[in-house]
This record gives structure tokens, C-alpha cells and sequence, in this order.
């Protein structure tokens, strides 16, 4: 199997440690990391059991399999699950991003060049432009590409037949997907953070490929740090390594993952200061929420889609933040986490002070 690359996507905060986007620095060790078989590809246990029924039956039928859309938060292994469709139909994957493919034919370009069978992975789907989007329907659906070029009397229209492929389609949120786009997909799969526990099996398999010495309770700190993530926890591991070498021989302890994951201030739960901010912001400058999306953001100065696919889906899964129709709310594991005395004890506190003064 081949990855042929055509345009890496747009990334932000190259420094941020505990950024799940992808960022150069990651390619040097992602790539011989990244699983090729469903039986390598660790967690995701609904994703693999679905996905394992209908490659075994396409490929009785000895057809392609059905267009795959998979969603979920930034470097959960969406463009790695690509990789594993292909090595499992025995065919190619080519990889590319929605804003890569700039005109229409751009992607016929694409298209034409796919053999049978092949895998063409998208990702950041919803990012392509509406004229692109018009010519993947045919092509999805008729295997097909519909062309007109001239106008007036001049037009011809060719319909151009393509080899059948597979689209596998990847989004941080499929509710940003076009209803007709969406529907063109047979098969659609939710990706979901990680547990700490399928962290630390990701971390200790990648450590035993980069041949880095590592003990159980040091992949497991990794582990607990890495936000749900295997791209952060990898990237992680690849930082630890570093300290492990001063601290304790080479060997990842429990002892020197932790110096060289606070050293990088990425605290005991995965966060880092940008999530602190996050939250100290929500609760400092408005009382815990809620308050609407747009606001916080501002008032970090983030973008709100950035907000919503990078820091929430974290914050939300450890119980730190709500979501509520009003806005956003800090919890109070989130006060008690930062050192501060949740809405509800303080009220009940500053009570017992005045029925103590009485
Ligand atoms: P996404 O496309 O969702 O942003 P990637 O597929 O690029 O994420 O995955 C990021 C990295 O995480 C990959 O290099 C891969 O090594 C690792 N990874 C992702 N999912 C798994 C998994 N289920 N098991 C083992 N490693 C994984």
C-alpha cells in the first residue's frame, strides 16, 4: 500500500504540546506508528466490529467497499483507519484534505487517476467548496464524472466513466457535512476519545516500534495525559523519551514521565495552560457561565470552531465543562481541579460563617 500525500492539511499552534492537530513534527514519528491492520488498530471496538463486517462481505461480493464517513475530534486515527481499509481490501490509499482540492478539477484529476477498487481519503470534508462537492455526488453515487465545457450552443455535456472506488470521508463534526453529501455515504462511524487504559496499550506498542524502554505505570502516566488522543500521547512519548534519558537510564518510569510531562505543563488530567485559561476565564470573568461560545472565545482569543473541536470535546468527556442551551459551564470539578471553591460550597460556606457569627 501506498500513502501518497497531495497537501498536508492547514494546522494551528505548532507549539502547543497538547494540540491534537497534525503538525510536522509529528510525520518523523507518526508514520511507521501508524497500525495497517484492523487487529493492530487499538480501541474503537464498534468502529472495527462494523467495519470489519462489511470489508469481509465486499469482499465476497468482490466489490468495493461502501463510502465510509468517519467523524470525530482531531488526531483520534481517521486518516490511520483509511490506511487500515486499504491494507484490508488489498488496495491503495490516496490521501488528500478538503481545502487541497481547490477547483473541480482538481478533483477530477483525482478521480481519473484512482485504479479499481482504490481508497481516496478526504479529510476535513466539509471544507470543500460547493462547486467541488457537485462534481464527488456523481462520482460517488454512478461512479461517474459529469462534464460541460463551452456555453450557449457551444455546450457539450460528457459523462466519463471512472474505476469504482471508495470514498473515506473525515470531519471533526458530521453536522457540518451537506445533507446531500452526507447522505451519499453508506457507511458512517464515530470515532470517541480514547480511555487511558487503550492509551497506555497505544503507548507501550509505540514505544516497543521507536525501541524506547518503558514501564507499565510510565505508558500509563503518558497515558492519562494525553487527552483522549494517541497523536498527543505518541507525540508525548517522543518528549519523555528525552527526560527518561537524564532521569532514569533511558527506561520511561512512572517517575520520569512525570518530571518530563510537568516540565512541558501538562498538568496530571492533560491539560495545559491554554485549557486552565479556558476555564479560568469562564469562571473568573463570568461567574462559571453560562455564557455563549462566540464570548469565550473572545475572550481567549481563539476561534469558536476551534473551541468546539479541540478544547471541549476533553474538557466535556472529564467532567470539567457542560454544555448547556444558555452557554457554556464550568463544573465544579473544574473550581476544585484549579485550586477554587465551586459556586454552590461557597454559598453554603459563606451560610455556615453567618449562622456561626450569630
Ligand atoms: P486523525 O486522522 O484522526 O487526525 P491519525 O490517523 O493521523 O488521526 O492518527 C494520529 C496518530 O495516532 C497516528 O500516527 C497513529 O500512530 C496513532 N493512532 C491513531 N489511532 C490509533 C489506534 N487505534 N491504535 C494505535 N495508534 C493509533
Amino acid at each position: 500500500m501506498n500513502y501518497e500525500v497531495t497537501e498536508n492539511s492547514e494546522y494551528d499552534f505548532e507549539n502547543r504540546m497538547v494540540a491534537p492537530e497534525y503538525t510536522p513534527e509529528d510525520a518523523e514519528v507518526e508514520n511507521p506508528l501508524r497500525p495497517k491492520r484492523l487487529n493492530e488498530y487499538i480501541g474503537q471496538d464498534k468502529v472495527k466490529e462494523n467495519l470489519s463486517v462489511f470489508i469481509e462481505a465486499a469482499r465476497l461480493r468482490k466489490e468495493p467497499l461502501d463510502h465510509v464517513l468517519l467523524y470525530g475530534p482531531p488526531g483520534l486515527g481517521k486518516t490511520t483507519l483509511a490506511g487500515v481499509i486499504a491494507n484490508e481490501m488489498d488496495v491503495n490509499v490516496r490521501i488528500t484534505s478538503g481545502p487541497a482540492i481547490e477547483k473541480p478539477g482538481d478533483l477530477a484529476a483525482l478521480l481519473t487517476n484512482l485504479n479499481e477498487g482504490d481508497v481516496l481519503f478526504i479529510d476535513e470534508i466539509h471544507r470543500l467548496s460547493r462547486s467541488v462537492e457537485e462534481i464527488l455526488y456523481p462520482a460517488m453515487e454512478d461512479f461517474a464524472l459529469d462534464i460541460i465545457t463551452g456555453k450557449g450552443q457551444m455546450a457539450a455535456s460528457y459523462h466519463l466513466p471512472l474505476p469504482k472506488f471508495t470514498l473515506v470521508g473525515a470531519t471533526t463534526r458530521a453536522g457540518q457535512l451537506s445533507a446531500p453529501l452526507r447522505d451519499r455515504f453508506g457507511v458512517v462511524l464515530r470515532l470517541e476519545l480514547y480511555t487511558p487504559q487503550q492509551l497506555a496499550e497505544i503507548v507501550t506498542r509505540s514505544a516497543r516500534i521507536l525501541q524506547i524502554p518503558i514501564e507499565a505505570d510510565g505508558a500509563l502516566e503518558i497515558a492519562s495525559r494525553s487527552r483522549g488522543t494517541p497523536r498527543i500521547a505518541n507525540r508525548m512519548l517522543k518528549r519523555v523519551r528525552d527526560f527518561a534519558q537524564i532521569i532514569s537510564d533511558g527506561v520511561i518510569t512512572y517517575q520520569s514521565a512525570k518530571i518530563g510531562l510537568d516540565r512541558l505543563e501538562v498538568d496530571e488530567v492533560g491539560l495545559d495552560a491554554n485549557d486552565r485559561r479556558l476555564l479560568k476565564t469562564l469562571i473568573q470573568y463570568y461567574n462559571g457561565g453560562p455564557v455563549g461560545i462566540e464570548t469565550l472565545a473572545t475572550a481567549i482569543g481563539e476561534e469558536a470552531v476551534t473551541l468546539e473541536d479541540v478544547y471541549e470535546p476533553y474538557l466535556m468527556q472529564i467532567g470539567f465543562l457542560s454544555r448547556t442551551p444558555r452557554g457554556r459551564c464550568a463544573t465544579p470539578a473544574a473550581y476544585l481541579h484549579l485550586g477554587l471553591t465551586p459556586p454552590a460550597l461557597a454559598e453554603k460556606e459563606s451560610m455556615q460563617q453567618k449562622i456561626d457569627g450569630i
